[in-house]
């Protein structure tokens, strides 16, 4: 049994997994490869799938398979699974530290004092106490989000077609009706061809004007260009934004729009996650060995 680790995954996997065969992280081997080990990275393709011809087994260390054909991969009986559970926290948790930044303009704030200046005037914060979340995407991860923003006070509504129900967020029947109502807008979404482009232009206008918008789901769920120029206009706050349209993003405009706080696709990479993400490869792989 050859286990080829394709992405980054926690130091200790390799010596984990090797009670089940070799395990190398040489991407040269996937011919001879039985299970395949991705994050968001490897993008297991139909070539991909055609030139792997001993694959049995794909496992996404993370949340969406966006990045997999798994249409083409059941064709082929190949097994796809993900670690969905493990990363709910590391993510909302990221998002709820854009959502701290950015009305406390950390970041502006940071740059400021290192280039010497003293903006104590200029610099006027908000606080989330009292303001409106809306949650687009209530699964595990806008639900781990909802429970803390709770804490510090926030009121959290949501719209999700698939939950009409949840003990943290009070559901809205459609996106506009949160949309109209928040000071916050955090997307938790998967990338479908439903959610494909869905924050653009349109639906940008039916946001309060001064609304943050925070975006840890998938990057191709908005419209960059539409984006921007709601940045521009004042019609959005700011924006933190955590996925793209290719990682890293190429002649992306959000790097030099205004009011954005920007990081390199992190939502899932803490410490902790990693590790979960590794005990639950462990199990899966036990799992389907042992059928
Ligand atoms: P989940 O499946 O538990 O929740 C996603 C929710 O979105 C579901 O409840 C679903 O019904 C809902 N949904 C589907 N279509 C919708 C629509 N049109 N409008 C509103 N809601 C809709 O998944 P999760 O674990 O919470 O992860 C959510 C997403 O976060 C993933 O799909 C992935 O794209 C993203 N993610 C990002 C990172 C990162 O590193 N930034 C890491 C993990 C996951």
């Amino acid at each position: 049994m050859l286990i080829l680790l394709s992405d980054a995954f926690d130091r200790s996997l390799p010596g984990i997994l090797s009670k089940y065969g070799e395990v190398t992280e040489d991407k040269g081997r996937l011919p001879e490869a039985e299970i395949v080990l991705i994050r968001s990275k490897t993008k297991v393709t139909k070539e991909y799938i055609d030139s792997a011809t001993k694959l049995q087994l794909v496992i996404r260390g993370g949340v969406g398979l966006d990045n997999v054909d798994v249409a083409y991969a059941k064709k082929k009986g190949i097994v796809v699974y993900n670690t969905a559970e493990a990363s709910s926290i590391a993510v909302a948790e990221l998002a709820f530290a854009l959502m701290l930044a950015l009305p406390n303009l950390l970041c502006k704030a940071d740059r400021s004092m290192k280039e010497g200046q003293w903006l104590k005037k200029e610099l006027k914060r908000t606080e989330l106490m009292g303001k409106t979340l809306g949650i687009l995407g209530v699964g595990r991860i806008g639900t781990e989000l909802a429970i803390r923003a709770k804490a510090f006070g926030m009121k959290v509504i949501g719209y999700d077609p698939f939950v009409k129900e949840s003990d943290y967020v009070v559901m809205k029947p459609t996106m506009k009706a949160v949309l109209n109502a928040a000071d916050y807008v955090s997307m938790h979404m998967p990338l479908t061809d439903d959610t494909r482009g869905i924050i653009n232009k349109t639906t940008l206008a039916e946001f309060k004007d001064g609304v943050y918008l925070i975006n840890t789901g998938r990057g191709k769920c908005i419209i960059e260009g539409d984006l921007v120029e709601a940045l521009k206009s004042g019609k959005l706050a700011g924006y933190g934004n955590d996925v793209w349209y290719s990682d890293p993003p190429e002649n992306s405009p959000l790097i030099d729009a205004p009011n954005c706080i920007l990081t390199p696709h992190i939502g899932a990479s803490t410490n902790e996650n990693l590790l979960r993400i590794g005990t639950v490869v462990d199990r899966l792989i036990g799992e389907y060995i042992g059928k």
